[in-house]
């Protein structure tokens, strides 16, 4: 049987058996739903794509993987050449890898191996930032500050390789202050910390973080692997202040196969560029590259620039906010927007619980977690869909 995550499985209800998913749609055998989810995140242009379809078709007919490992081929080369001429500044080097998690480890062992290779052996330290969220994997779970990993806490204790600051200015001084000695990397979230329940902060954070990641050379590194592809408002948020390592995952594919890739800036690569064999970027997962998933990761960045996704992101944040604009109920904290994401805070968990029962009622798909209730919306979503999402949001305080 399946073991679902983030599951009591003794308590789990019965998730909803999807047998058919078209453009922002999921079909149960009798409803029709809007995903406000996209599929973590990740489903930007809708299900069943054409386009995207044809892609993976296309490549399908030639080989579906061969492995990076001394072979390559013209999907991956090709996906590596769109990422480094449309990423800004000179993040070219492309490290594949499966998943947002390991290419999260990736730059982590990246900002690491960059100093021991250097003989600054003393940095070996990170710094991140509370409520951080960045995988589900050993490192990332030390480097994240997420609740629901609190029993590694117990098990080992506090790990003396990681801090955690708030996302304000005289905490990052003060943290560069005590510890730039020992730092590799400052590793963030930019703007919108997703899976710690849709924080925003401001960009000036960011710009003072590379200020002082270039005072005390310690690298920066962006995971934009929920952020990236526009759900900021921005392309990317490395498109505002500039990372020494840039991490994209979920959307890269458009939401069809599993992939991620962790880009290097050219002072990264040449760290590890050498005479010496123990000097190398010692990684390598199974599927990096995968042929399918390069090819469908090229036309999904095709799609988002020759169809002017940035629009219709702006679109969605503004049919959001005037939506929005004005809602309040004495259980909301907070009602948060940015870009093509929408949070709705509340103080008690409770005034949100069976939300997603009353939201599949009204043909919407949402998976609420702890406080947080939110849309995270395909960008091809028609101005009645993403209202029909938002007012079923409404509705469940007005009549609850
Ligand atoms: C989802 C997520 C990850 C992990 O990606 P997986 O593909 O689930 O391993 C890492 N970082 C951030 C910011 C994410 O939102």
């Amino acid at each position: 049987m399946i073991w679902y995550p983030y599951e009591q499985m003794k308590t789990m209800k019965t998730p909803y058996k999807i047998v058919d998913a078209q453009g922002v749609n999921l079909y149960t055998e009798d409803q029709k739903l809007i995903d406000s989810v996209s599929s973590w995140w990740s489903v930007i242009h809708g299900y069943k794509h054409p386009e995207l379809n044809a892609a993976i078709e296309e490549q399908l007919k030639k080989f579906a993987h061969v492995m990076l490992g001394g072979l390559t081929h013209e999907p991956a080369q090709k996906l590596s050449d769109k990422l480094q001429s449309w990423l800004p500044g000179d993040l070219d080097y492309c490290f594949f890898s499966d998943s947002g998690s390991v290419a999260v480890e990736v730059a982590l062992k990246m900002a690491l191996q960059y100093y021991m290779n250097r003989g600054e052996t003393q940095r070996t330290m990170a710094l991140a930032l509370t409520r951080a969220y960045h995988g589900d994997t050993f490192k990332t779970m030390e480097i994240g500050d997420d609740e629901d990993y609190h029993f590694v806490l117990n098990a080992y204790g506090k790990s003396q390789y990681v801090a955690h600051i708030p996302t304000e200015i005289p905490a990052l001084e003060e943290a560069f202050e005590k510890y730039h000695h020992r730092l590799n990397c400052f590793i963030v979230e930019p703007l919108l910390q997703g899976a710690g329940g849709m924080q925003m902060y401001d960009v000036s954070f960011l710009k003072r973080a590379r200020e002082l990641c270039d005072k005390y050379g310690v690298l920066l590194i962006f995971d934009e692997v929920a952020t990236g592809f526009g759900r900021t408002g921005n392309r990317f948020v490395a498109d505002l202040v500039l990372p020494d390592i840039l991490v994209l995952g979920k959307a890269l594919t458009g939401g069809y196969i599993g992939h991620a890739v962790t880009v290097a800036s050219h002072k990264v690569y040449e760290g590890f560029y050498d005479d010496d064999p123990t000097h190398a970027l010692m990684h390598g997962p199974t599927f990096m590259g995968n042929a399918l998933a390069c090819s469908v990761a090229l036309k999904s960045i095709e799609l988002f620039e020759n169809q002017d996704y940035m629009s219709k992101i702006r679109r969605i944040e503004a049919i959001t906010r005037r939506e929005m604009e004005g809602f309040t109920d004495p259980r909301i904290k907070e009602i948060r927007i940015m870009g093509g994401c929408v949070c709705v805070e509340v103080y008690d968990a409770a005034s949100i619980r069976g939300y997603q029962q009353f939201a599949y009622e009204r043909g919407v798909f949402s998976r609420p977690f702890l406080n947080y209730l939110y849309a995270m919306v395909p960008y091809v979503i028609q101005e009645h869909e993403l209202v029909q999402v938002l007012e079923t949001m409404k509705e469940w305080f007005r009549t609850n």
